[in-house]
C-alpha cells in the first residue's frame, strides 16, 4: 500500500507557526489521507536533516526564519523566482532531489489583489528591508512598479536591498515619513507593530488618503499601523492572506489539490 503523503513545516522557532492548522484545515476538508507536522530543527541541523525527509517519505516542506535563504543553497534545483529573490520557503522532494520554489511573492499579491482586483502598484513605500522585504520587492516589480522606495532601521540592509535589486531606491531611515508623499502603496515589512511589539513609528500625513495600506503582519490582523491608516480613510490590507495564498501552490504539489483560500480557512487559522 502506497504510504500517506507527509509534508512539514521547518523553523527555529516553530512554534508559533500557523501553517500546521493551514494546511491540517485543508487535508481534513479535501478528505486527504496526509499529513503536515511542524519541525524545529535548529540551524546547525538543518542541512542533515533535509538530506534526511525526502529519504524517510516526506513530500516536500515548507522553510521559515531562519532557514530561506540556506534552503536555496541546499536545493538541487532552483525556480528563477527563488533566485532572484534570495530565498526558498517552499521545497519539493523528487526521490532524493530537492527542487525550491518562492511563493511568497505570489502570495502578497494575491492577498491586495483579493480585495483590490484593479491594484496596480507605481508608486511604493516600503517600510523594512528583512527578509520578507525581499519576495515583496520582486513581487512588485513583477507587478509594475516603477518607483519603489525602501527604508531600513539599519542601513546595511537598505544598502543589501538595493544591490539586489538595482531597480528600487534605498532612502535612510530618518526619512521614512516623508518618502510617502505621491505614493499609491504602503507597505510594512518590519515586525513593529506586531503583537508584543511597539507600533511601527510612522506619521501618515504625507500619504495620499486613496494609497494602499498593507501590513505583513497578521498577528495582530488589525496593527496600530493599520488602524491609523483605516481611520484616516485609507483602504488597508492585513498580512493574513499572505500566509494563505503562500500556502497554496506547495499543497496543490504535496497532495494534489489546489485548495481554497476562504473565510472557513481564515476562521479556521485564527480561531
Ligand atoms: P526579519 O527578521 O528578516 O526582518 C525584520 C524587519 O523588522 C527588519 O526590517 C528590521 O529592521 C525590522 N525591525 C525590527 N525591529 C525594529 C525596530 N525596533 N524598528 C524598526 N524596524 C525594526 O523578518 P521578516 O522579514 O521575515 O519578517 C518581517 C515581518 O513580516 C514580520 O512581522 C513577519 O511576521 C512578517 N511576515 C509575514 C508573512 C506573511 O505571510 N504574512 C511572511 C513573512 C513575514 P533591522 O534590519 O534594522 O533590524
Amino acid at each position: 500500500m502506497k504510504p500517506s503523503p507527509i509534508a512539514a513545516v521547518i523553523g527555529h522557532p516553530i512554534g508559533h507557526s500557523r501553517s500546521p492548522a493551514v494546511h491540517g484545515h485543508w487535508l481534513k476538508r479535501h478528505g486527504i489521507k496526509g499529513h503536515y507536522v511542524a519541525l524545529d530543527i535548529s540551524e546547525a541541523d538543518f542541512a542533515k536533516a533535509l538530506e534526511l525527509l525526502p529519504r524517510i517519505g516526506f513530500v516536500g516542506a515548507n522553510v521559515t526564519l531562519p532557514h530561506k535563504s540556506r534552503a536555496l543553497m541546499l536545493a538541487n534545483q532552483a525556480t528563477d523566482l527563488a533566485r532572484r529573490i534570495g530565498a526558498s520557503n517552499t521545497l519539493v522532494f523528487r526521490g532524493t532531489t530537492i527542487e525550491a520554489d518562492n511563493t511568497d511573492a505570489e502570495g502578497f499579491l494575491r492577498n491586495i489583489r483579493a480585495g483590490h482586483p484593479n491594484w496596480m502598484p507605481r508608486r511604493v513605500a516600503l517600510i523594512g528591508a528583512g527578509g520578507a522585504s525581499r519576495a515583496v520587492v520582486a513581487a512588485l516589480e513583477d507587478a509594475g512598479a516603477t518607483d519603489i522606495r525602501a527604508t531600513n532601521r539599519s542601513p546595511e540592509r537598505t544598502a543589501e536591498l538595493v544591490r539586489d535589486f538595482p531597480g528600487l531606491r534605498g532612502y535612510d531611515w530618518s526619512s521614512r515619513h516623508d518618502l510617502l508623499e505621491d505614493c499609491d502603496t504602503l507597505i510594512n515589512a518590519t515586525s513593529q507593530g506586531m503583537l508584543g511589539q511597539p507600533p511601527l513609528d510612522l506619521a501618515l500625513d504625507r500619504l495620499p488618503r486613496s494609497a494602499i495600506v498593507n501590513d505583513l503582519i497578521y498577528v495582530p490582523l488589525e496593527t496600530p499601523l493599520l488602524a491609523a491608516a483605516r481611520a484616516r480613510g485609507n483602504p488597508v490590507v492585513d498580512g493574513l492572506g499572505m500566509l494563505l495564498h503562500q500556502a497554496a501552490p506547495g499543497f496543490f504539489r504535496w497532495f494534489g489539490i489546489m485548495p481554497e483560500v476562504d473565510d472557513r480557512l481564515r476562521a479556521a487559522v485564527m480561531g
